[in-house]
């Protein structure tokens, strides 16, 4: 399948990776738009919410899991961060596989967009 983010997954296009486990990779946002950018991911191909199901429960709870523990890494747990799902078109989803964007790292994070 042609998605940039399987094949970040699959190592065929380097990434910063800041935490991975066998559900969920996350790694640095190309274009950064907080101090802290890191996109969070399915190993499994899910293209949007619509496309989650029940058998993904455990996917989903090990990316909440994995946003806890990178903001424990980043040091972001008292400060707090934003978390952003841009689902479908008309939100400007560039990347049809689902991501959680973490941004944080300063008191304002600003507007409620990525970009
Ligand atoms: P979306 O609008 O789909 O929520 O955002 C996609 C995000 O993926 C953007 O913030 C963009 O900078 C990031 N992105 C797109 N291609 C790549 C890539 O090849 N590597 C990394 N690390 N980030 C990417
Ligand atoms: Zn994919």
């Amino acid at each position: 399948m042609d998605c940039i983010f399987c094949k970040i997954i699959d190592k065929v296009i380097p990434s910063q990776i800041v935490y991975e486990d066998k559900d969920v990779l996350a790694f640095n946002d190309i274009n950064p738009a907080a101090p802290v950018h890191i996109l969070v991911i399915p190993k499994k191909h899910i293209g949007t919410v619509q496309d989650i199901s029940s058998e993904d429960k455990d996917i989903l709870t090990a990316m909440f899991s994995a946003i806890n523990e990178i903001s424990r890494i980043k040091n972001l747990s008292e400060q707090g961060y934003r978390l952003i799902i841009n689902n479908g078109k008309a939100a400007g989803q560039e990347v049809f596989h689902l991501h959680i964007h973490i941004l944080g790292g300063k008191d304002k994070l600003g507007p409620m967009l990525t970009r």
